[in-house]
């Protein structure tokens, strides 16, 4: 602060005359053109060296770019997101360097900065396996200790085609050939390397302190499954070694608790390239377990008054021209027939279940005793995501959710929208997850025409009642505009999976729309017919994305209540091997979930396996259990055994199963 004060006194004292105002409002003053290195140097010499790109009047710029006029002017650093991007996307150059040494023959795509690093999308002659990444990241480690200078140039359209064309990237020359007529078109130069890029970049290959190149994938060029499949080459960078060291240790604990590796691993899920991206087949352990979460799910919610029902999975496409999914929504469904014939019958897969709901409550005159009228179901939805989308058991195509709808009298509104949020807080902490999440008030956005209904009023209204809600329930929120359904406001409850990724895991809405698009009404006291309002809502939203969350915050030990097996009964001989089967079924007539291991293994080995499958409760039959009555039970996590009764224990796993014991 000293330092820029001085500096800008001295530059009122030179007489300077373009006048650079610097981000915490201080002003200094140059007096010919010079570089924003340069600029930054002269606030100070600190400053300049962590700078990675600068703003100059709020445009993301490199360092090497010249100040030659008046300013608003701030330096960006790895610490700033902005300034992040810029250091991995360097990187992701360097990479495309290293990858021409080695291969020339290989085609460029596009190389983003992403969160957490970045890829460059290459198209091998021969595609490369995981070892040659080391290879590459060895002759990368060379540019950087080269230090090339990196050297924006512009070029016409005609001479960036000639180029591109000299270079034989084909990729570029698609790219270039869709920029606008009056696009800059730009080039950046390190060592005898060229790249096609908007930029900004670092000014010098040597400023990369630490990276990784951390994996290898397919995909195809602009996400299209018609398009021909590149190689991804993922990395990641930072500018410290010690903290690329502390993401990699990071990563590699997210790893072992990635659901899309143990769930597949314990057998909890599967997918198919003839099935499909986005989805997946529950298989045995997979369906018990949310089999399980269902019941809950549905039991805890009849004893809070919902009535349950089980609507069509398809619809003519009438039923979402009221709603208003056909406007707003097409896109994210799955069509059958010809949608351009306006005489065909055309049906399309629900991707919500409100108009099936809607319909339900319209059959009869509704009073406003009727009211609350909370609607219940276990809805399968589908969802035409695109496939770059799909992830393990958390994006999917088709998904099954809790769903609900809630038709109240405006009076009705708060209390019913508090209920809602201490069931989904319930059903959180009933599956432990609890303490992960964080809520967001989903607002829409006044400038995206195609996504929301165009009714300002009634959304500012919708708004302001949801904000008085949430405020008086005490909730701390981050708001995102537009991140609104295309009918009212949410308060999402999100929640991160093991990579760090957010998505919603619950959501509670107030609909002001579907009311008015559905003509629903009741009857008031005074005879009056009036419109209701509505509450869209989950309790533990999609059964998919809560099993694998569970499954990555307990690392595949899914809790005693919602393990598919909870107690594995081995014999220790064979001659045990009968009582062994004879208390499992004791088990299982108790309503215990229950295996037997009566291989002809050592004990030893079968405890070693059922550890692996990660069961809560081993119970071993010997000789000497089989004659007292006595079991010898390990619990999951505990060295020692216990030695108790057979009721004993039956009575124990019953008990805690009911009080929904996180263990
Ligand atoms: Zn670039
Ligand atoms: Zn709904």
């Amino acid at each position: 602060m000293i330092l820029q004060l001085f500096v800008g006194y001295m530059g009122i004292a030179l007489g300077g005359n373009m006048k650079i105002i610097l981000k915490d409002g201080n002003v200094i003053e140059i007096e010919k053109p010079i570089s924003a290195f340069e600029l930054a140097k002269s606030i100070s010499e600190g400053l300049a060296k962590a700078a990675v790109a600068c703003k100059i009047d709020g445009k993301l710029c490199a360092m090497s770019d010249i100040v030659d006029s008046d300013c608003n002017f701030e330096v960006l650093t790895f610490a700033d997101e902005e300034g992040r991007k810029v250091y991995r996307h360097t990187c992701s150059h360097i990479l495309a360097q290293a990858i021409k040494n080695i291969f020339p023959t290989a085609k460029l795509a596009i190389g983003p900065a992403i969160e957490n690093g970045f890829y460059y999308d290459i198209d091998f002659k021969t595609p490369i396996t995981f070892e040659d990444l080391e290879r590459i990241e060895k002759e990368m480690k060379a540019i950087i200790k080269a230090k090339y200078p990196i050297e924006r140039f512009e070029l016409s359209r005609k001479d960036a085609l000639k180029l591109m064309s000299e270079f034989d990237e084909p990729y570029k020359l698609e790219l270039i050939n869709e920029l606008p007529d009056d696009a800059v078109i730009s080039f950046y130069k390190q060592g005898d390397f060229t790249d096609l890029c908007a930029g900004p970049h670092l000014h010098n290959t040597g400023m990369i302190k630490a990276f990784k190149l951390t994996s290898l994938t397919g995909a195809y060029w602009r996400g299209n499954e018609k398009n021909k499949m590149l190689s991804r080459i993922y990395g990641t960078c930072f500018d410290k070694k010690s903290d690329l060291q502390d993401y990699l240790t990071q990563m590699e604990e997210a790893k072992k608790r990635d659901h899309n590796k143990i769930g597949r691993e314990l057998g909890y899920f599967m997918t198919d390239e003839n099935i499909g991206q986005g989805l997946p087949l529950l298989m045995p352990k997979g369906a018990k377990t949310i089999q399980v979460l269902q019941r809950f799910v549905e039991d805890t919610e009849a004893k809070q008054g919902y009535m349950l029902t089980k609507t069509p999975y398809m619809a003519k496409r009438e039923l979402y021209q009221i709603s208003g999914h056909w406007d707003h929504y097409q896109d994210g469904m799955f069509i059958m027939g010809d949608a351009n014939d306006p005489k065909a019958e055309v049906f399309a897969l629900r991707p919500m279940t409100c108009p099936f709901q809607y319909t339900i409550y319209n059959n009869g005159l509704k009073s406003y005793r009727d009211l609350p009228c909370r609607y219940g179901e276990t809805s399968t939805l589908f969802r035409n995501e695109s496939s770059g989308e799909m992830h393990g058991l958390i994006r999917l195509r088709q998904f099954t959710i809790s769903e609900g709808h809630l038709v109240c009298t405006p009076e009705q509104l708060e209390e019913e929208f508090k209920k809602c949020v201490e069931l989904a807080k319930y059903m959180l902490t009933a599956v432990g997850l609890q303490d992960d999440i964080s809520y967001r008030f989903s607002k829409y956005d006044p400038k995206d025409t195609e996504k929301y209904i165009q009714d300002a009023d009634t959304w500012n209204s919708a708004e302001e009642t949801m904000g008085k809600i949430l405020d008086h329930l005490g909730i701390k929120y981050s708001i995102g505009i537009g991140e609104a359904a295309f009918y009212g406001p949410k308060l999402d409850i999100q929640i991160k999976n093991v990579w760090g990724k957010e998505d919603t895991l619950i959501t509670i809405q107030v609909d002001m729309f579907l009311a008015e698009n559905f003509d629903m009404s009741y009857i008031d006291e005074n005879g009056d017919k009036k419109r209701p309002y509505i509450i869209h809502r989950t309790s533990i939203g999609c059964y998919e994305r809560t099993l694998a969350l569970v499954l990555e915050k307990f690392a595949g030990a899914m809790p005693l209540w919602l393990a598919p097996t909870q107690v594995k009964v081995l014999s220790l001989t064979d001659r045990t091997a009968e009582n062994a089967r004879d208390y499992a079924e004791k088990l299982n007539a108790a309503g215990i979930r229950v295996e037997v291991d009566n291989r002809s293994e050592t004990i030893g080995y079968k405890i070693r396996s059922a550890r692996m499958e990660k069961v809560p409760y081993i119970v071993v039959i010997g000789d000497k259990e089989a004659e007292s009555g006595n079991v010898s039970v390990k619990r999951r996590g505990e060295e020692n055994s216990n030695i108790m009764s057979e009721d004993e224990f039956v009575l124990q796993v019953l008990r805690e199963v009911k009080e929904l014991k996180l263990f």
